[in-house]
């Protein structure tokens, strides 16, 4: 506030008699103040007042500046020439380039990190997370997990909670859209069987256990859009969904919509809630085991 104080008083030509650690005394000039400086102008609040009972001008600092120009305070954004958002702005760089550079200021050291601990806690292999180029956001204090489209365009951000009561759990860059994208499809789509499960986490584990060809949803409702991928690239699908309403509600949605292809279903065991918190062998297991679903024809 300090500098902006100054810098009205001087464009406005105010007579500034003193300037102290909180306070600047002016000549008011809103009445003759010849004698004494009769005018306090706070820096660190922008409020003043003219202490001269005939006069008592006062106000805050937007109301000063008004005063003093004759117009109101114009907050323009400033946006640094060098930031990623000025570049966006004025087209120098498209959308998924700025992830790809926000991607490379978010690595880390994975040989020394600690921040990834909440995954390597629960069985994710740090070749597992190099894979992924999962990084960490120490702005956000998030684990953040990259999104690419079919075409490896990084298209999106996840930043996971690393904290018990951090809300919400999953936050995903500004605009994204979920419902266009299965997480992993640009590697997935070499092969004609794909597993199908919700988060990305999920995914990620099930190909740590040697399954690369596994998408997630990024959310319980399948799209149309993620509709289209899933036939346009596969011949098989597994559905591997959480152990909850939302998972079941998700496998039936996937058997409905997904007739004349091969759909089976991978269950998690007794007390485990999703694919994320399964070892290496129970994915296998539960994959190897899934069952051929049937549905009536309708
Ligand atoms: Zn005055």
């Amino acid at each position: 506030m300090l500098d902006k104080v100054m810098t009205l008083l001087r464009q406005a030509n105010v007579n500034i008699q003193s300037q102290g650690v909180e306070e600047v005394a002016i000549y008011c000039p809103f009445h003759r103040n010849t004698d004494t400086p009769s005018c306090y102008v706070n820096t660190k609040t922008g409020l003043w007042q003219c202490f001269n009972p005939s006069c008592n001008a006062k106000g805050n600092f937007r109301q000063l500046h008004r005063k003093l120009l004759n117009e109101d305070v114009v907050e323009r954004e400033t946006v640094n020439p060098d930031t990623l958002r000025y570049k966006l702005l004025k087209g120098l760089i498209s959308e998924h380039e700025v992830f790809e550079i926000s991607i490379d200021e978010l690595k880390v050291d994975y040989e020394t990190t600690d921040k990834l601990s909440t995954l390597t806690e629960r069985g994710f292999e740090i070749d597992t997370l190099k894979y992924f180029e999962v990084c960490f956001s120490e702005k956000k204090n998030r684990v953040v997990i990259p999104v690419r489209d079919s075409n490896y365009k990084l298209v999106a951000m996840i930043g996971r909670a690393v904290l018990k009561d951090q809300e919400p759990r999953y936050l995903y860059s500004r605009g994204f859209k979920r419902a266009k994208v299965l997480f992993n499809l640009c590697n997935a789509k070499r092969y004609d069987s794909v597993v199908v499960t919700e988060g990305s986490l999920d995914a990620i584990k099930i190909h740590q256990a040697g399954f690369p060809n596994v998408v997630a949803t990024l959310g319980s409702a399948v799209s149309d859009e993620q509709f289209r991928l899933l036939s346009r690239y596969f011949d098989e699908i597994i559905i591997f969904p959480d152990k909850d309403d939302a998972g079941e509600a998700m496998r039936c949605s996937i058997i409905d919509r997904c007739r004349g292809k091969k759909v089976r279903w991978a269950r998690c065991p007794e007390g485990r809630g999703d694919p994320g918190d399964m070892t290496a062998a129970e994915i296998s297991e539960a994959i190897n085991d899934s069952k051929i679903t049937l549905t009536l024809r309708r």
